[in-house]
This record gives C-alpha cells, structure tokens and sequence, in this order.
C-alpha cells in the first residue's frame, strides 16, 4: 500500500447517486478517513450518531455555527448540513485522505476558500434510474423522494464544476474509477 499525502477528496452528487454507497467502500480502506457532518435530519434506520452524522437540534447546530466550527454549512432538502472544521485540520495534517460527502452548494463554498483538494461528482446513469434507486433505498417517504428527485436536475447542472463525473452504472466500476482517481491503487 503506498504512502498518500493528506488531502481532501469531496464527493457531491443528486440524492440517490450512489454518494454513500461509493463513501462506505472507500473508508474501508485505512488511508481514508469520513467527514462525519453535522446535521438537523433525524436518523434514518440504521444510521448512527457519530458515525453517518452527528445528528444535532436546531439549537445545537446554531451554537456551533455561531462559534465558527463549521468550514462550510449549507441548507438541504429542509435540513440543515455542515462540515466540521477541526477533524478536516487534523486528519489533512497527519496524511489521511479526508472525504467528504457533500452538497453542490458546500462544494462551492469550499472552492471559494480554495482549499486544495479532488472535487468529484457522482452521476447516476439517467433520470429513471435514479427514481429506481431512491424507491428502492426505502429511507424516504413519497413526498422526500419527489423533493430530491425534483433538486436533482439543478443538481447535475453542476457537474461541470468538478474535476471529474464519475457515472455509478456499476458500483464495483464506479468504484474502480474513483478509487484511481484518489491514487488509492498502488
Ligand atoms: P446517495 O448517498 O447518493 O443518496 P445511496 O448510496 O444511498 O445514494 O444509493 C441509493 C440506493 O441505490 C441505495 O439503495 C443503493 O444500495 C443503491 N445503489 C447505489 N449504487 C448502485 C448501483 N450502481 N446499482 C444499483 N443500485 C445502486
Ligand atoms: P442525506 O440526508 O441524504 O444524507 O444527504 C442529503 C444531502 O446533504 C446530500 O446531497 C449530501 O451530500 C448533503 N450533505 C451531507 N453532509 C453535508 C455537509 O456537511 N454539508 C453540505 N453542504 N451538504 C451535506
């Protein structure tokens, strides 16, 4: 396994791309290590604080807000969302890759401070698709599913930010690509 210099990878993409799913094989490697965000959105079953989010009140999130702890923050689908600036610092200083899961809106906030790092956007291959998926996840009501599926066209519009477009056809390839991208392989 070859040594890695620090850096940040950010991974943005429409809901139901295929984001966690690509995020959930990369931390197994022990070079990479997951921006775990703050959030408002309840839990969804199977999720565990401090591991998917640090899921906060409205109160909580507005405290850490207020004491500058996030490097960037943004509203998303009604909730709020925001990364810790501390566990980025560190983890960038000591070699580890630092991958964050992000919105389009972090991702420019994140550009506007020009921090270094590989902006990657994950693409599901078509509309129908991506339907299927966030059906099939079975996380979201009706309702939750037509909001993201209706943010999703603004979404992929912003592709053309990124670095690369990586399109989550099949998880093992998409994962390939992004894990050569990174310089995981070697
Ligand atoms: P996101 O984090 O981008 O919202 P998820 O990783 O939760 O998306 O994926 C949405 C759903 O699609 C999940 O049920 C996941 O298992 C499934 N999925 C992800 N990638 C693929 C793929 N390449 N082919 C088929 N199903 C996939
Ligand atoms: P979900 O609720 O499905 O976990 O995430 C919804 C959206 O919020 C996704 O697009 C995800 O990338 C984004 N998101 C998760 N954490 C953060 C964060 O810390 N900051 C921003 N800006 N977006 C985030």
């Amino acid at each position: 396994m070859a040594d890695l210099e620090g850096k940040m990878v950010l991974i943005s993409g429409p809901s139901g791309a295929g984001k966690s799913t690509i995020c959930r094989r990369l931390v197994q490697d022990p070079r990479v290590e997951f921006s775990v965000s703050a959030t408002t959105r309840k839990p969804r079953a199977g999720e565990v604080d401090g591991r998917d989010y640090h899921f906060l009140s409205p109160q909580e999130f507005r405290a850490k807000t207020a004491a500058g702890e996030f490097i960037e923050q943004a509203e998303v689908h009604g909730n709020m969302y925001g990364t810790l600036r501390a566990p980025m610092e560190r983890a960038i200083a000591e070699g580890r890759v630092y991958l964050l899961e992000i919105d389009v809106q972090g991702a420019n906030q994140i550009k506007a401070q020009q921090i270094p790092g590989l902006f990657l956007f994950i693409a599901p291959p078509d509309a129908e698709t991506l339907r299927k998926r966030l059906v099939g996840r079975g996380t979201d009501a009706p309702e939750v599913v037509e909001r993201r599926l209706a943010k999703a066209e603004d979404e992929l519009r912003e592709r053309v930010k990124y670095d690369h477009v990586i399109v989550n056809d099949d998880v093992e390839r998409a994962l390939a690509e992004v894990r050569a991208l990174i310089g995981l392989d070697g």
